[in-house]
């Protein structure tokens, strides 16, 4: 390229970019992101005729910002051909900094080895560094020295770890940005470039070279499934590369895109590293391979290049690229109109430990021929050319003249970022060959490349994208297609449905709302009828509402009342009715007792009554009953008679109005007759005639009229009868009731008669022998005495009344009775009487002693003899009755009575009256 075109094609660039820039948006103002995509309007702007790589210096009074005419201009024809704008490099005064594109160069000094320790002892160090102001004093001769500056001075002492974060960082980093990056190392052999660059590190972390740091950095980076790291070791030596991962690939051949210009070595094994480890392994194992290469051509390390190249693809993500934007201001990925398009950055990383810098003895005394010494030398030398040429600014750069500078094309003049670390000794030895180093880093410095963001449309994954969408979506709408056909079918039918069943509902509603009607019409009579009974019921309600409230008041009224009546009031109220009723009761007993002599002798009387006045009733009974039959059969004729003379009245009647009828007629027929005068003497005929009539019937009328007299008087016998018959009747009834009524009074009577005389018989069984049996009284406990003496006293009470009431007479004139069971009782009533004293001497006087010795010399009977022992003996303890019973015989009496009877109650009786009798001392039996 000549200086006479590069004007024109300055001006022609100038005003496609002004057209460009009215393109952009106003934020990316000739941002790097714009030239780098290979979007095809940017074709338009690369002038015709530019190099591959093109190289031409800047003049150093030209600005930096005026960098995009000066790239224009310095295009390359490669560069036209792969669409793909690239700025022209440019070598520029490495005092600036700000310039991304420019090749960093450091130094690094080696510390002296032990050798040089020694030998160096008396010289003055051939180096004196400046790190603080980034300078490098070269010392010239004894008394000058001058001094460089660098990007960064490394002095012998510096980390492994500053030296890559100084001289490698950035670089690594660009790459992961999508950007290629160049690391490279030159130096004299055993300066330390493999131990800076290519150094492991297996036994100590903090050795490790810059390879093993920027693989950890890119892995970290790469951790995430966007990002994939491939790493390719390859060795050059003598123009031959050879595959260290696979040493079998000895030669392989440099490949170079027509299109983009881009280099590649395609024979080259690439290994896809997962992790550090992996990359630590496959490393030793290219440097295993290295070191067997270079025993088998019995080279020497320093002789041969070694080419690291790690691949760092990643996928741009919406995220991804976020977090990339933030990390690289530099980098601004072009965004427009990609509209969902995937991205992808393809960068690269080189990272070369050249052969040591020193002039080969092309003399061939270390065995090589000259031929091979120049082979040898071959890249490094051109390498340096190219520099040189890129330093300063030539037209022509000779990349094409060796395999190495083939291999870096990007890396010096290029799109790569370059940093470059030169390495030196600290020997004054070696003077000639350190100022060397020196002086090509220095003119490394002024190179500025055009960096250039790797980003690209990631077509073939858009287009897996595409494919599987365009499938998906083609599924997608056979489905749709179909589920639309069969739903159309589906609605059309069901359509049809509706459409029948609507007509059906109307027909249904109609029918409805006619019933509706009807049965409107009924529900309103049917209320009406039912509020009706509804206010029936009101009023029933009302009514049974004031019922509940009338009985709730006198319920409350009633709980008043009791609650007001006292319960022990009503006790004793209660107790004294009650004692006053037993009271009254003892008294009804002792008057029934007295009352039940007095009651036989009235029932005889009664019974004969009753006997008597039974059989008259009986009489009138069946007179009555005669009577009545005749009344009967009286008024049956009477009624008979009557019924015919009724009917002969009626008869009568009847003939009487025929005669008259006949007489009103005749009275016509004289009437006529005497108009007529001729039929006069019929005339008297038919008038005596009707005399006689009304004769016979004025007679039928008296006898009529003395027949219903005779009816009256009949039916007032009749009535009269009655009358008597019902009298008759009542009296029966009344006597009737009052014979019952004697009756149970009678029944009363000998009940408590039967009472009374078991009291008595018990009483007796008690005492045993009255008084004298001195053993009765011993028998019985104190308790049961006082018992019996209470029931006796209330015994002796009662009989002192009966006495009273009935008179002693009466009851010894029973004992003369003929019947048994009144003599029975009237002994027993006797002996209980004189068992009191008070009553012995009233019976004596009556005749008692008498009356009971008759009994029981007469009586058979064997209670009789018994009870009137017993009397005798109670007689026989006074002493009166004691003489009239003695004089009566009645000792000898008893005396029989012992022979006559086994019945020991009898003959204890005896005994005690026995006793009794001898008791005075004065009889003796
Ligand atoms: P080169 O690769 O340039 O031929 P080497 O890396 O092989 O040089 O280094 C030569 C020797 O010097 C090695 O033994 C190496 O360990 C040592 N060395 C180099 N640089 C350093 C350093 N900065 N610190 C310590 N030792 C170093
Ligand atoms: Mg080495």
């Amino acid at each position: 390229m000549t200086s006479s075109n590069s004007s024109a094609v300055r001006s022609s660039a100038k005003h496609a970019a002004e057209r460009i820039q009215q393109h952009l948006p106003p934020s990316n103002p000739g941002s790097l992101s714009s030239s780098s995509l290979n979007l095809p309007a940017r074709a338009s702007l690369i002038a015709p005729g530019g190099a591959p790589i093109s190289h031409s210096s800047r003049p150093k009074d030209r600005p930096s910002s005026s960098a995009s005419s000066a790239s224009i201009s310095a295009s390359s024809p490669s560069t036209r051909r792969s669409g793909t704008p690239v700025r022209r490099s440019q070598s520029k005064d490495f005092d600036d900094d700000n310039d991304p594109g420019r090749v960093r160069v450091s130094v690094r000094v080696r510390p002296r080895n032990g050798e040089e320790l020694k030998s160096d002892a008396d010289f003055a160090d051939l180096v004196e560094l400046q790190p603080e102001i980034k300078r490098l004093k070269l010392r010239k001769n004894n008394w000058s020295s001058e001094s460089y500056r660098f990007d960064e001075v490394f002095t012998d002492t510096s980390s492994q770890k500053r030296v890559y974060e100084g001289v490698a960082k950035p670089v690594v980093e660009g790459v992961l940005n999508g950007y290629n990056g160049t690391i490279m190392a030159y130096g004299q052999t055993g300066t330390g470039k493999t131990y800076t660059v290519g150094k492991i590190g297996k036994d100590d972390a903090a050795e490790r070279g810059i390879m093993v740091r920027a693989l950890e950095d890119i892995l970290v980076s790469a951790s995430s499934a966007s990002v994939s790291v491939e790493i390719s070791y390859l060795q050059l030596y003598m123009e031959t590369i050879q595959d260290l991962l696979a040493p079998e690939r000895s030669n392989i051949s440099i490949n170079e895109d027509a299109k983009t210009g881009e280099v590649s070595v395609p024979g080259a094994t690439v290994v896809n590293i997962q992790d550090l480890d992996h990359f630590l392994q496959v490393l030793q194992v290219g440097e295993a391979n290295r070191h067997a290469a270079n025993t088998k051509m019995n080279t020497e390390s320093s002789r041969s290049h070694a080419i690291l190249t790690v691949y760092v693809r990643r996928a741009m993500h919406e995220k991804a690229e976020t977090g990339t934007k933030s990390r690289d201001k530099e980098a601004k990925p072009e965004s427009l109109g990609d509209k969902g398009i995937p991205r992808v950055r393809k960068s690269k990383l080189l990272i070369v430990d050249l052969a040591g810098s020193e002039r080969i003895n092309k003399s061939g005394t270390d065995g090589h021929l000259i031929e091979e010494a120049k082979f040898i030398n071959l890249s490094l030398t051109s390498l340096g050319k190219c520099i040189n040429a890129l330093a300063e600014g030539s037209s022509h750069i000779p990349t094409r003249d060796s395999k190495l500078t083939r291999l870096l094309r990007d890396s010096f003049g290029g799109s790569a970022r370059t940093s470059l670390i030169i390495t030196i000794g600290p020997s004054a030895r070696y003077h000639a060959e350190t100022t060397s180093t020196i002086m090509f880093g220095q003119r490394a410095m002024k190179i500025v490349n055009m960096v250039k963001l790797k980003e690209e449309f990631d077509y073939e994954s858009l287009c897996r994208k595409l494919e599987t969408q365009v499938d998906h979506l083609t599924a997608e709408v056979e489905r749709q297609n179909k589920l639309r056909n069969s739903e159309k079918h589906e609605l059309e039918k069901r359509l049809r449905e509706c459409e029948n069943s609507f007509a059906e509902a109307e027909k249904n509603a109609i029918t409805r709302s006619k019933f509706l009607e009807k049965e409107n019409g009924r529900l309103e009579l049917r209320m009406k009828e039912l509020l009706k009974d509804l206010q029936l019921q009101k009023d029933q309600c009302d009514l049974m509402r004031d019922k509940a409230i009338q009985l709730e008041m006198n319920l409350k009224n009633t709980k008043q009342q009791l609650e007001t009546s006292a319960y022990q009031e009503k006790l004793a109220d209660a107790s004294q009715v009650y004692e006053k009723k037993i009271a009254e009761l003892v008294q009804k007993v002792e008057d029934e007792q007295a009352r039940s002599t007095n009651a036989e002798h009235q029932l005889e009387e009664m019974k004969n009554v009753l006997s008597n006045q039974q059989k008259s009733i009986h009489e009138q009974e069946m007179g009555n009953y005669q009577y009545q039959r005749e009344l009967a059969e009286t008024t049956y004729t009477y009624e008979s008679k009557i019924a015919e003379l009724q009917k002969k009245l009626e008869d009568e009647h009847d003939r009487s109005n025929a005669a008259e009828e006949q007489l009103r007629q005749m009275k016509r027929n004289i009437s006529d007759r005497q108009v007529l005068s001729q039929e006069n003497e019929e005339t008297n005929e038919l008038r005596r005639k009707l005399e006689e009539l009304t004769q016979i019937y004025e007679s039928t009328v008296d006898e009529l009229q003395t027949v219903k007299l005779d009816y009256d008087d009949l039916l007032h016998q009749k009535e009269k009868l009655g009358e008597e018959v019902r009298d008759m009747k009542e009296r029966l009834l009344l006597e009737e009731k009052q014979r019952k009524q004697m009756e149970s009074e009678l029944s009363k009577l000998k009940k408590n008669l039967r009472e009374s005389e078991i009291v008595v018989e018990d009483k007796r069984m008690k005492e045993d022998l009255p008084k004298g049996s001195s053993e009765s009284g011993a028998l019985t406990g104190s308790q049961r005495s006082q018992g019996l003496k209470k029931s006796l006293s209330g015994q002796r009470a009662t009989m002192a009344r009966l006495c009273e009431e009935v008179g002693v007479q009466k009851i010894l004139h029973l004992i003369k009775s003929e019947d048994v069971e009144v003599q029975i009782q009237a002994v027993k009533v006797v002996a209980n009487l004189a068992a009191e004293e008070s009553n012995q001497v009233k019976i004596v006087e009556e005749g008692g002693v008498e009356a009971l010795l008759m009994l029981v010399q007469s009586s058979q009977n064997s209670t009789i003899l018994r009870v009137a022992s017993g009397a005798i003996a109670n007689l026989a303890m006074n002493e009166k009755s004691q003489d009239l019973i003695m004089n009566k015989g009645g000792a000898q009496l008893l005396a029989k009575m012992v022979t006559k009877t086994d019945d020991p109650q009898t003959l204890r009786m005896v005994a005690g009256a026995l006793a009794n009798l001898c008791g005075n001392g004065e009889h003796e039996i």
